[in-house]
């Protein structure tokens, strides 16, 4: 088999990396490579950046109108494609073509978003602030902005970022994750496709030299982030300090509180879902099960059951419920974290390691396990696993869960299920975490609502896409007039006031 070549895409073109450094990607499926990406050196990143910054002042300055047209292009060629894509990320990814098709759909949703970018954009105006005087605000688009995204949704989440961004007015660069670059490529050849001006939106394959290139860079404007809390930091800190605006979101650690009045039916099916859907490797995902009162002696034997016949297999398979783990690396760190619960004491009811699939022996497989009686004092707890592990805690009381919940580093997601719209209203009110659901196990908001955690699973001051996501991308102006006519004669000497 011969290995392709993942490439860099600047000015309208594929060009291939001259860093001289790649790395491998690999089908998780098979446990084999795949092909290989380009690393980018921080030369390639400036032509990438020159390439967007020479595109800006055409692309800001055509009418809202005619770029939200080139998204609708856009738009249509995505549905077209959307399967295509769907089974790039599994190649590459390993989650189910299902599910992949998912991720594709949420990113179509922001599409759709920024093709509204005309009313957007729309300022405020005052008429006669003072005599004659109209004072009105607008938003301009920054210039040159990057995103650097996770391996987890690489069509998804740099959706969150570009549309919004270039919809917008400004151009970008996206620094995709090297573990499965193809979608990348795939959305740049949409976009030329759809008729966006070269330079507009460039890829550069890379790790941490492309990073930090794009963080010194002067002519990048701002930085969307989504990855680890501890790259998150990093890029805030080094962003800030090169005095650009900075969003970063970081990892999670996502809870399901489970009062005693809630159908544990659909909880149980709900965490199935939530915590081994693509295998874990959700920011959204739900971790840990915190069991209220005697939820858990009825809960833990009804997640024992559903796991038993949890269908792990080649995520092209349409009956897939679960793919493999996207590397080699990840498996180890997997599969560590449940050595570590065990060794600290944690009930290991379903013990998901050395499963083998069938014809894919050397895929990065396992199966999904189930913790019970996890404590706070635990790595398992403490620490974001990533992967399909599940640890079930006994609480008291709601309040005893809240206060757990709201004591974790982590405030990516969370949610409640329970029947009474009190205890629900109390929990949406108190919890300390950016995005609640209530009898919704991954409340991922909608494209014109914005996506974002708090604490250390979010560092700036905006959340990605909708509204939030337009203001981030733009910065406003506020403008006063008043035509010669009204100038009053002479000069005034003090404080401007109404009049
Ligand atoms: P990661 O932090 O390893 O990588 C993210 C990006 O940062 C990649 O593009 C990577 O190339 C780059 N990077 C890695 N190390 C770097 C370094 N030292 N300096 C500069 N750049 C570096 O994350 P990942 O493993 O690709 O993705 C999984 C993580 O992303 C999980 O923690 C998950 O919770 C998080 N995530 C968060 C959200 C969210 O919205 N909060 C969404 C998806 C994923």
């Amino acid at each position: 088999m011969s290995i392709t070549n993942i490439g860099h895409y600047i000015h309208g073109n594929i060009v291939t990396g001259q860093s001289g450094r790649t790395q491998d990607v690999f089908n998780p499926a098979q446990g084999s490579v795949s092909s290989q990406v380009d690393l980018a050196s921080a030369a390639e990143v400036a032509q990438a950046v020159a390439a967007a910054q020479a595109a800006f002042p055409a692309w800001s300055a055509m009418p809202p109108i005619r770029r939200a047209r080139h998204m609708f292009r856009f738009l249509a060629l995505l549905n077209e494609h959307k399967d295509a894509l769907a089974r790039a990320i599994t190649l590459e990814h390993g989650k189910v073509f299902t599910d992949a098709r998912g991720e594709v759909e949420r990113g179509i949703d922001i599409v759709e978003f920024a093709c509204g970018i005309p009313q957007l954009l729309k300022g405020d105006y005052t008429e006669q602030v003072s005599t004659d005087i109209d004072n009105w605000t607008m938003r301009q688009p920054l210039g040159v902005v990057a995103g650097v995204t996770p391996f987890n949704f690489p069509v998804m989440v740099p959706m969150w970022m570009f549309p919004v961004a270039i919809a917008a007015g400004n151009t970008f660069v996206l620094k995709p994750s090297p573990t499965d670059p193809t979608p990348s490529l795939m959305m740049a050849d949409l976009m030329k496709q759809a008729g966006f001006p070269d330079g507009v939106f460039n890829v550069v394959q890379g790790d941490k030299v492309a990073v930090d290139a794009l963080l010194e860079h002067p002519d990048v404007k701002a930085i969307s982030f989504v990855g680890s809390t501890p790259i998150a930091n990093y890029i805030y800190e080094v962003g800030a300090r090169h005095g650009k605006r900075v969003q970063a979101l970081g990892g999670a650690k996502n809870h399901m509180l489970v009062m005693p009045d809630a159908d544990l039916d659909k909880a149980a099916d709900a965490l199935m879902g939530a915590a081994f859907g693509s295998a874990g490797e959700r920011c959204m995902a739900i971790s840990v099960a915190t069991l209220v009162g005697d939820v858990g002696e009825r809960l833990v034997p009804m997640l024992t059951k559903r796991l038993e016949t949890l269908k792990v297999k080649n995520g092209l398979e349409l009956d897939a419920e679960m793919g493999p783990i996207v590397t080699a690396a990840a498996h180890q760190r997997i599969e560590g974290y449940i050595a570590s619960g065990v060794a600290e004491g944690a009930q290991l009811l379903v013990d998901g390691r050395g499963l083998k699939v069938e014809g894919h022996e050397q895929g990065f497989f396992m199966g999904g396990s189930l913790f019970d009686h996890v404590t706070a004092e635990m790595k398992i707890y403490k620490e974001e696993i990533f992967g399909p592990v599940l640890s079930c805690m006994r609480v008291k009381d709601f309040a005893e869960g809240l206060n757990l919940i709201n004591a974790h580093e982590f405030g990516n997601g969370v949610s409640i299920f329970t029947q009474d719209g009190h205890t629900a209203r109390e929990f949406s009110r108190h919890v300390q975490v950016g995005m609640v659901g209530v009898n919704v196990p991954i409340p991922v908001p909608m494209a014109w609502h914005g996506f974002g955690g708090w604490k250390k699973s979010l560092f700036g001051d905006m959340h990605a896409y909708g509204e939030e996501g337009v203001r981030f991308y733009t910065k406003q102006k506020s403008v006063m007039q008043r035509w010669p006519e009204s100038i009053a004669k002479g000069a005034e000497f003090t404080m401007p006031v109404a009049k």
